[in-house]
């Protein structure tokens, strides 16, 4: 199995977004530690938008700076080591500003579906190239904000423009429609790797794009019941390490507490309970791709303790990899 340990790079976008060194800085630095010691990489879905928005406020609010340049420093220090670094798009930081004191996040626009084609295009060429820049390497893999990547129809045109050619956001049965949200993956292939065009639910075996969709596993109301007493019953161990507040969800706490859900294979919190179990329901399929996704700022203790547990006895049995060593091997 080719597993992919994929983690969105950013701070929380609810009122409360939280601090960049305990959303990210620290919880990343864990992952290095565990990256190190087991000799394996992981692929950073960096949120270009905040980056871009703290280059443009620092030169008028100085704490800014010194986020700008950790943040930047750690993103240049894990590519330069060999994790993959690509392209995460939450454009509604088009709209949101600092303060002085905090970031006002204006969420209207949530989805990149949410603005015009020119803007589009403007938007992801920014995005790239801000981490073209910081790196020096190529980008190519795209993974939607939210998962909100739907009507494909829209974004196609400026992710070809700009040469990104694998998405990573799909996860099958994935539904949820709010006022911010919107994606629907009930229709996707059943498959760990396809072609598409159009649609990235849609296969076309002729199509430009390759979709490597986050794996995605059903869970029980139980595990969700478990998931959110753990967190009462011992903080320190299962809540997340990231100091801020989720944008909100409408009704997904309750569904999730009252019905079986299908969820991404995840290494968030008590999510990374569930990586054994997946990783055999997925050998007994015949898949050979696995994608794991997670969230520095949702990373726990806990959770961090069960990734490296993880990728020790697995390890050896296979191939704990990266999109730039699996489709840019000879660039
Ligand atoms: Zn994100």
């Amino acid at each position: 199995m080719n597993i992919y340990i994929t983690l969105d790079y950013e701070i929380y976008f609810g009122k409360n977004h939280g601090t960049v060194d305990k959303c990210i800085i620290y919880p990343t630095t864990e992952l290095i530690r565990i990256a190190e010691k087991h000799n394996v990489r992981f692929c950073f879905f960096v949120d270009c938008g905040f980056i871009l928005k703290l280059r443009e406020y620092k030169k008028k609010f100085p704490q800014l700076e010194n986020e700008f340049i950790t943040l930047t420093n750690q993103i240049k220090y894990l590519s330069e080591t060999g994790h993959d670094i690509q392209l995460h798009i939450h454009p509604h930081w088009e709209d949101s500003y600092f303060t002085g004191k905090h970031w006002v996040i204006d969420v209207k626009r949530y989805k990149l579906t949410d603005f015009n084609e020119s803007e589009i295009e403007n938007i992801v060429f920014r995005y790239k190239k801000v981490l073209t820049d910081l790196t020096g390497k190529d980008v190519f893999t795209y993974r939607a904000g939210g998962w909100c990547l739907q009507p494909f129809a829209k974004i196609k045109k400026a992710l070809k423009q700009n040469n990104i050619t694998i998405d990573s956001s799909v996860f099958k049965n994935g539904f949820y429609v709010s006022e911010n949200y919107s994606y629907d993956f009930r229709n996707a292939p059943d498959k760990d790797i396809y072609k598409f065009e159009d649609e990235p639910d849609q296969e076309n075996q002729s199509g430009y794009f390759t979709e490597l969709p986050i794996s995605s596993i059903r869970n029980s109301p139980l595990f969700f019941w478990k998931l959110f007493l753990l967190g009462r019953k011992n903080p320190y161990f299962h809540k997340p390490l990231g100091d801020g507040k989720a944008m909100p969800a409408p009704g997904q706490r309750k569904k999730m507490l009252t019905q079986y859900t299908d969820c991404t294979v995840c290494i968030d919190g008590y999510n990374a309970s569930l990586l054994e179990k997946a990783l055999r329901k997925l050998q007994k399929k015949h898949f050979n791709n696995m994608v794991v996704i997670g969230h520095p700022k949702a990373l726990s203790r806990y959770s961090i303790q069960n990734v490296e547990k993880f990728i020790e006895r697995n390890k050896t049995k296979h191939n704990f990899t990266t999109y730039s060593k699996m489709f840019r091997k000879n660039k």
